[in-house]
């Protein structure tokens, strides 16, 4: 593992216009870089400045003033990166961006690569893998519970569980060497029948962390897919639900939508709330493309949201979609309340037993209340205990990690002899090992790393 020492620099803020505008700078001569661009009012020499105090002052080329600027030096190892950073806060123009950050370049520093600055960070045991992965979702999240569950995962949360987790397994280990060291002070078969159901133990502990859906729910939002004929007012609620809650989320670049989908914040949840273009069975090649993706988004359904013209007799159209089998959970919206109803809860309950069934009236926005009340509850319980591993890789590691004590536990129950299932605790260990970056593993290291943006 290469610790790269030279310096580095990014905006780390972000593009564009703003008041102000920090350009970063880590590594060994942090300090003299600052020194060759910046010069304070009081007129003390970088090398001379307290720790973490904000000095103003001026971005120098030569004899020319470029910004007006404040200066900050922080010392290792009492830094982010715990290498010597320095922060210049200079004006947010863009020409004031490129002008301070091509000082700072010509005057020994590189332009720092994406995420290098929390690589460093972890390389040098600020922080772990786990936590570097938590402050990119910190700055990605768009909920109030993404963020939570991020913070929660900064503060150390995944990395306890881990810890604990790996030192269990090093207590098993241990175990084993006893009883192969010292075969006539230890019985193997009493050995092997404790190993046996630490192992499971240990197994059934990691499974129940892993909470995948918890942490996409958190980080990406709880799908919701509405779907119903034509004219059943699937849009009118759509539009009703927008207009009632004001944040709206603004989509992240790289997710991609198949059908129309808008995403409102709902009691601190984002919720992505998808509007399918109709389950018909049509021979029109264009919409039956849009029918296709209407399935691929209910596949994906945390929650279904079946809109019904609750003014109208059920259509065969209708009953086909309540007797659709789906993974998710089933709401059953029954529009149009204001208008002389023909459709009864019962009638829904008939064909469909396990639904929630909402009346309400799209037009007038009445019902939505309850509707989103009903919607939120279909998300996971929040994780109050830091144990859970919400993030994908961290649930994959875990998986594996099971699948390595489940080989142990076969191999006991096998007959084998004590010492093999050595070879299943380690690969165990060193699994898990992976997700705070104890065991390192380069590749692991880049595709976490290469995810973040430059300047982080
Ligand atoms: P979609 O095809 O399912 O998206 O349905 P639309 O939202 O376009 O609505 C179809 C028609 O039903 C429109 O004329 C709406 O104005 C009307 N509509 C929607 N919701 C209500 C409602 O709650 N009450 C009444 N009376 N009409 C509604």
């Amino acid at each position: 593992m290469i610790l790269r020492t030279d310096t580095i620099a990014a905006l780390a803020t972000p593009e564009g216009e703003g008041g102000i505008a920090i350009v970063r700078l880590s590594g060994a001569d942090a300090q003299g870089v600052l020194s060759r661009v910046f010069h304070a009012a009081c007129g003390k020499p970088v090398r001379e400045w307290a720790h973490a105090r904000l000095y103003y002052g001026w971005a120098m080329q030569g004899d020319e003033r470029v910004d007006e600027c404040m200066a900050v030096l922080m010392r290792a190892p009492r830094s982010y990166t715990r290498e010597d950073v320095a922060e210049i806060h200079c004006h947010g123009g863009r020409m004031q961006v490129r002008r301070v950050l091509s000082l700072l370049l010509a005057s020994g520093a590189r332009a720092a690569e994406p995420g290098e600055f929390t690589r460093r960070a972890f390389l040098n045991g600020r922080i772990d893998l786990s936590q570097a992965e938590a402050v990119m979702r910190l700055i990605s999240s768009s909920s109030e519970r993404g963020s939570r569950e991020a913070l929660r995962q900064l503060e150390g949360g995944v990395s306890h569980f881990v810890r604990e987790a790996r030192e269990q397994i090093v207590d098993l280990l241990a175990g084993v060497s006893a009883a192969v060291d010292f075969p006539d002070e230890v019985d193997e078969a009493e050995a092997a029948g404790d190993l046996r159901a630490r192992a499971l133990a240990l197994c059934e502990t990691l499974r129940r962390a892993c909470d995948e859906r918890s942490g996409r729910v958190a980080q990406d939002g709880l799908n919701v897919v509405i779907a119903g004929r034509p004219n059943v007012g699937k849009s009118s609620l759509l539009n009703a639900l927008l207009r009632e809650e004001r944040a709206i989320v603004t989509d992240l670049p790289g997710t991609t939508r198949d059908v129309l989908t808008e995403s409102i914040l709902l009691r601190g949840l984002r919720v992505n709330l998808s509007d399918t273009a109709g389950l018909r069975d049509t021979q029109d090649v264009v919409e039956s493309i849009g029918v296709t993706r209407a399935r691929t988004a209910m596949e994906r359904a945390d929650v279904l949201l079946l809109v019904l013209d609750g003014s109208q007799a059920l259509t065969p159209e209708d009953e086909a979609l309540l007797r659709m089998q789906v993974d998710a959970p089933k709401v059953v919206a029954l529009n149009k309340s204001d208008l002389a109803q023909a459709l009864s809860e019962s009638d829904v309950r008939a064909l469909c037993p396990e639904a929630s069934v909402l009346t309400l009236c799209a037009q007038r926005g009445e019902g939505l209340d309850a509707l989103c009340e009903c919607l939120v509850s279909f998300a996971p319980a929040e994780g109050a205990q830091s144990a859970t591993l919400t993030q994908a890789r961290h649930v994959q590691a875990a998986r594996e990690a099971c699948a390595a004590l489940s080989d142990a536990v076969a191999a006991i129950d096998a007959g084998m002899p004590l010492d093999v299932t050595a070879v299943d605790l380690t690969r165990a260990q060193h699994i898990l090992g992976e997700i705070t970056g104890e065991t390192l593993d380069e590749d692991v290291l880049d595709r976490v790393f290469e995810t973040f943006c430059v300047g982080k």
